[in-house]
């Protein structure tokens, strides 16, 4: 029993009751045992690959410590399954790995990150399989590891993309990175001129972004590469284009902004840059065959998801970024890199 356990009915939170009480809940998978197991057995599909993801957030670098703990339970599974979907990978089950300071281990903390965490695991339909539950002095972190299904062969793969291919991306570019912005400095909303609205919108596009696992399908079948954009835009095209020996043209007027980033540039239009190359969006970047194209517009249409082409693949190396009359756009910062 952890000495400072929250206090809930008349009794301190030991890992075993934080394990039943709040995680057993989300263990809807029989591989999981109930979480009443060393670890969980799991029989995957006949004819079906596992795609594994593993992505850990902690507290200051990834999401702020004022966060809720709701978005923190969101955002820990998101960027998981953003990586799934970058495989054309269908939700299957995930382990959590959890490193709680004394502030987590309180039962309204536990309760709303386990909301978070169950509020979107069943959109997306996966269930958690397990994961192991630790005191630390801080940060908070947590480690994620997502597994994933896709037929025999048929993931998708950051490398393959060919020339002339088009370049696609979906939803828009750079809300997260103002969303962090405004959490940090309040003041910009002023000047960037944006209401209230505006404002929810940009954070909560930071706190609580939507992975794009609905797009799955098309994707694999019809995308040549394909990269999850979470440390920029220019630069994730960057990696795409490196490793399939190829360049990237991403052209700036074509890249699709929010309303609410739309005002933000209007005011300081410096910012495109720092849209382009910043981080956290969680959006997919996809090259397709132009014979494909008019088909994977298509069918992502009927996923409800937007998709917007963004610009093409070239032969020669590089990536590079035009800007108003098809002139190069210098960029002073690629994207974000931890080390
Ligand atoms: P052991 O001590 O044998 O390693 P644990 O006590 O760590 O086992 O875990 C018991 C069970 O609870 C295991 O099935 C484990 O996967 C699960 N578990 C522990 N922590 C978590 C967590 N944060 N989320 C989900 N499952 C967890
Ligand atoms: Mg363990």
């Amino acid at each position: 029993m952890v000495e400072d356990g929250a206090h809930v009915e008349g009794k301190n939170l030991g890992e075993f009751d934080i394990i039943a009480r709040y995680f057993a809940p989300l263990a809807t998978d029989s591989s999981a045992l109930s979480l009443r197991d060393d670890a969980a057995v799991l029989r995957p599909p006949e004819g079906l690959e596992i795609v594994l993801a593993c992505d850990t957030v902690i507290e200051g670098v990834h999401f702020l410590s004022e966060d809720p703990p709701e978005s923190v339970g969101h955002k820990a599974l998101a960027v998981n399954l953003s990586d799934l979907a970058a495989k054309g990978a269908r939700p299957y089950v995930y382990l959590l790995a959890l490193s709680l300071t004394s502030k987590q281990v309180a039962a309204d903390w536990l309760e709303a990150f386990a909301a978070g965490l169950g509020a979107l695991q069943r959109r997306s339909g996966i269930s958690l399989a397990g994961g192991d539950t630790t005191k630390t002095p801080g940060p908070l972190s947590i480690t994620i590891t997502a597994l994933g299904l896709v037929p025999h062969g048929h993931a998708a793969l950051r490398h393959g993309a060919k020339r002339g291919d088009l370049l696609y991306m979906t939803g828009t570019i750079g809300d997260a990175h103002l969303g962090l912005l405004l959490l940090k400095q309040p003041e910009l909303a002023g000047k960037w001129r944006l209401s209230e609205d505006d404002v929810a919108f940009l954070v909560g596009r930071y706190r609580e972004p939507e992975p794009r696992n609905a797009i799955a399908i098309p994707l694999r079948n019809l995308a040549s590469a394909a990269i999850d954009v979470s440390d920029g835009l220019v630069g994730d095209v960057g990696k795409l284009a490196a490793v399939s020996h190829v360049g990237a043209v991403i052209e700036a007027a074509r890249v699709p902004l929010s309303p609410s980033a739309r005002k933000a540039v209007a005011s300081d239009p410096k910012l495109l840059e720092a849209l382009l190359t910043g981080g956290d969006d969680y959006e997919i970047v996809a090259s397709v065959p132009e014979a494909s194209a008019s088909s994977f517009e298509a069918e992502i249409r009927t996923k409800d998801e937007i998709v917007t082409q963004i610009g093409h693949i070239e032969a020669r190396d590089g990536t590079r970024v035009l800007g108003e009359g098809g002139r190069t756009i210098k960029l002073s910062d690629r994207g974000f890199a931890h080390f």
